[in-house]
């Protein structure tokens, strides 16, 4: 029995090794190989997409009707499946073929050159803008009819730190002034869809912090080490979220917690007391594990986390990862009823989760 059960371990240990060797990588390891995903396949989009621009308009007659939508028009009328495959940027929180309420604007994510006020000159001194992405947090793809595609950050647009780049007429740099989308929407369209784009944003997050879990899970069987926020932030005490990275435990649209910005700042999550409350520090509620621990039979997706911050809904990442924006209603969750967390919550999504902290009886 003895010799079995070492053997066993032996065998525990070569799975361990081999678990080490697929070491789970960390916050910011998956979102720099996500973003360099996403920007190099806008980029050849935006190669696809603009060498077709420039073609239109070298042809362009005099006369041609230029009204909303004609150039996703002309791309349609190519039924060319390569091109249609790369009219969208993953960037963008817009992009969505099956969503036909903004028009045109869910289907082409780039802003194309407005080529009834800005006709392509045949000979002109300096290159001249074709396509523009707007959509990357940190600045935009700008493509030239000498087919160069530049990334110019946000500085360089002399925009400000966040929210949407402006192009058009509100733009703040010539390179997107002689830009425009297909459908002009109306600002309380933008208003919804800034409020979209934050959404996706704290989703973004929340699946970096479920990508640290389900490793963790691997790597460690049974049930987490803490409970609450305390879990998520001692991921990054234990640096599975770098230092001065501690953003991805927040929620943008969270004003309660602060974003370290000096190295003093960010030091300060290696000294907090994991059973205090870390409201201050952290956005998301996470599942009470003592409470309610996760089933390993359960036939539905149990939730991990939630953010709670947002008026009309929760993002909640669930045990496979995935995470879902989840109206009131989708909680089971009345107009008027409050978006909360615990045993007294009325959505059963939200009844398992805690902001902490943990309690030991
Ligand atoms: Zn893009
Ligand atoms: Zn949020």
């Amino acid at each position: 029995m003895r010799k079995w059960s070492r053997g066993a371990a032996v065998v525990g240990t070569a799975i361990a090794v081999a678990v080490l060797a697929l070491a789970p990588m960390d916050a910011d390891a998956r979102e720099r190989r996500d973003g360099a995903k996403e920007r190099r396949l806008c980029r050849s989009n935006l190669m696809r997409v603009g060498e077709f621009v420039y073609g239109v308009a070298r042809s362009l007659g005099p006369d041609e009707s230029r009204k909303e939508g004609w150039l996703l028009a002309r791309l349609m009328e190519t039924r060319d499946e390569e091109i249609l495959s790369r009219l969208q940027c993953r960037a963008d929180p817009l992009a969505d073929a099956r969503d036909a309420s903004l028009g045109f604007r869910t289907k082409l994510s780039y802003a194309v050159r407005d080529l009834e006020s800005h006709r392509l000159a045949a000979t002109a001194s300096k290159p001249q803008i074709l396509v523009v992405c707007p959509h990357h947090d940190d600045g935009a793809f700008v493509m030239t009819d000498d087919f160069d595609i530049r990334f110019m950050t946000r500085a360089e647009l002399g925009a400000p730190a966040t929210g949407p780049l402006e192009i058009g007429a509100k733009a703040t740099h010539p390179a997107l002034a002689s830009v425009r989308f297909e459908t002009q929407l109306d600002d309380e369209t933008e208003r919804k869809i800034q409020r979209r784009r934050v959404v996706t944003n704290c989703a973004k997050r929340l699946r970096q912090l479920g990508g640290i879990f389900s490793a963790e899970s691997m790597y460690t069987p049974g049930p987490p080490p803490y409970s609450g926020p305390a879990l998520f932030v001692h991921y990054r005490q234990k640096h599975h979220i770098q230092m001065s990275r501690e953003e991805v435990l927040m929620c943008p649209l969270d004003t309660i917690v602060h974003i370290p910005k000096t190295a003093a700042d960010s030091r300060k999550y290696d000294e907090l007391d994991l059973t205090k409350s870390l409201r201050k520090y952290i956005s998301f509620a996470v599942r009470d594990f003592d409470r309610s621990p996760l089933r390993l039979t359960a036939r539905e997706a149990q939730s991990v986390a939630a953010c709670v911050v947002h008026p009309d809904g929760a993002n909640v990442l669930y045990d496979d990862g995935a995470v879902v924006f989840r109206s009131r209603k989708s909680l089971g969750l009345g107009p008027g009823d409050k978006i909360t967390v615990g045993p007294d919550s009325k959505s059963t999504i939200l009844r398992p989760l805690t902001f902490g902290p943990p309690k030991k009886d």
